[in-house]
């Protein structure tokens, strides 16, 4: 915002921005990475949010045991899934950029991520979440051709709709069927009885 003249002027140090939160004392950091960094994640049914520092672009920060700043959302993952493949970063399924849990972070190349980042350039890559706002993580996404995904949940309830449908649709049809028949046998009067 521009200073319009009221007021004192606000005046934020360029450097402020770009440093990150609460250098940790030496002391600290003898303490192992793995060892500090469960303490400040907050495990949820969805995201497991980091509690820790963060970046000005909301990344979880990490003083790792040489003393240098890691990513927590890097770190949490390779907890898991070991080393990222060189030249790959870590995509957010969950689009919650302090959230560290592994299953919601998928490596892709940096291409990828502007891509997806961008918005419905490319659609179906795009896509973090189904139609219906279920997560297309590992568990939940089927992809038969390369590229297109589909939402797990989703094709399991569609199945069963389906079956549900043809069962209501066959039980209606007999229930009819059998109405039909029913009224033929008590009431056999024609429709147009001859006039006398
Ligand atoms: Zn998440
Ligand atoms: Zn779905």
């Amino acid at each position: 915002m521009r200073y319009n003249g009221c007021g004192p002027m606000l005046v934020t140090p360029a450097r402020a921005t770009q440093e990150v939160e609460s250098p940790m004392s030496r002391q600290y950091t003898r303490t192992p990475a793995d060892q500090r960094f469960w303490p400040k994640v907050k495990k949820g049914d969805g995201c497991w949010l980091w509690t820790g520092s963060t970046d000005s672009h909301g990344y979880g920060k990490l003083l790792g045991t040489d003393h240098r700043l890691i990513s927590s959302h890097r770190f949490s993952w390779q907890l898991v899934y070991g080393p990222i493949a060189q030249g790959m970063v870590l995509d957010h399924l969950c689009r919650v950029r302090n959230c560290v849990r592994p299953s919601h972070l998928e490596p892709v190349t940096q291409r990828q991520n502007v891509l997806r980042s961008i918005g419905p350039a490319s659609d179906n890559a795009v896509k973090t979440h189904c139609v219906r706002g279920h997560l297309f993580d590992e568990a939940n996404t089927y992809t038969k051709t390369p590229g297109h995904r589909q939402c797990c949940r989703c094709r399991k309830e569609y199945r069963f709709r389906r079956k549900l449908g043809n069962a209501l649709a066959i039980g209606a049809l007999t229930a009819f069927l059998n109405y039909v028949r029913g009224v033929a046998d008590i009431t056999p009067t024609p429709l147009n009885p001859p006039k006398p």
